[in-house]
């Protein structure tokens, strides 16, 4: 894990992803999706860092997707570093970000609840 490299303004995992060895984060602009990225484009417009620091209740972009979703609500209920802990704590358990693809242990939820208390336990 690449701490330093935190979480996306999406909510997506930077300091875990699988792409991040030839990407350093979201600040660095060298995310695939940078240009086209509609979270990306709408927090700069809002001047906020990410999109945990909105106010609005929101699906657009990678927010349609149940991690970078939860992520985000987990930070907005826990903070960034609490989010990292966790990852961390998982990561030494076994838990994988990226297992097949952009897809991994944390994709695998329909439920934001579940998801969570998966986050905070590393146990389903
Ligand atoms: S590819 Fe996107 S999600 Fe992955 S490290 Fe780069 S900015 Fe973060
Ligand atoms: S409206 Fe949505 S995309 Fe825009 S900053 Fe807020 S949470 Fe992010």
């Amino acid at each position: 894990m690449k701490r330093e490299l935190g979480i996306a303004r999406c909510g997506l995992a930077c300091c875990l992803c699988s792409e991040n060895v030839k990407c350093n984060g979201c600040g660095s602009n060298e995310c695939p999706d940078n240009d086209r990225c509609e979270n990306k484009r709408c927090s700069v417009e809002k001047e906020i860092s990410h999109c945990y620091m909105c106010q609005e209740d929101c699906r657009k972009g990678l927010l349609s997707k149940i991690k970078p979703y939860t992520f985000t609500m987990f930070i907005k209920k826990y903070g960034e570093d609490k989010l990292l802990d966790c990852l961390e704590e998982n990561e030494k358990r076994g838990v994988v970000y990226h297992r097949d693809g952009i897809d991994g242990d944390y994709d695998d939820f329909d439920d934001a609840e579940q998801l969570m208390n998966f986050i905070l336990t590393g146990t389903r």
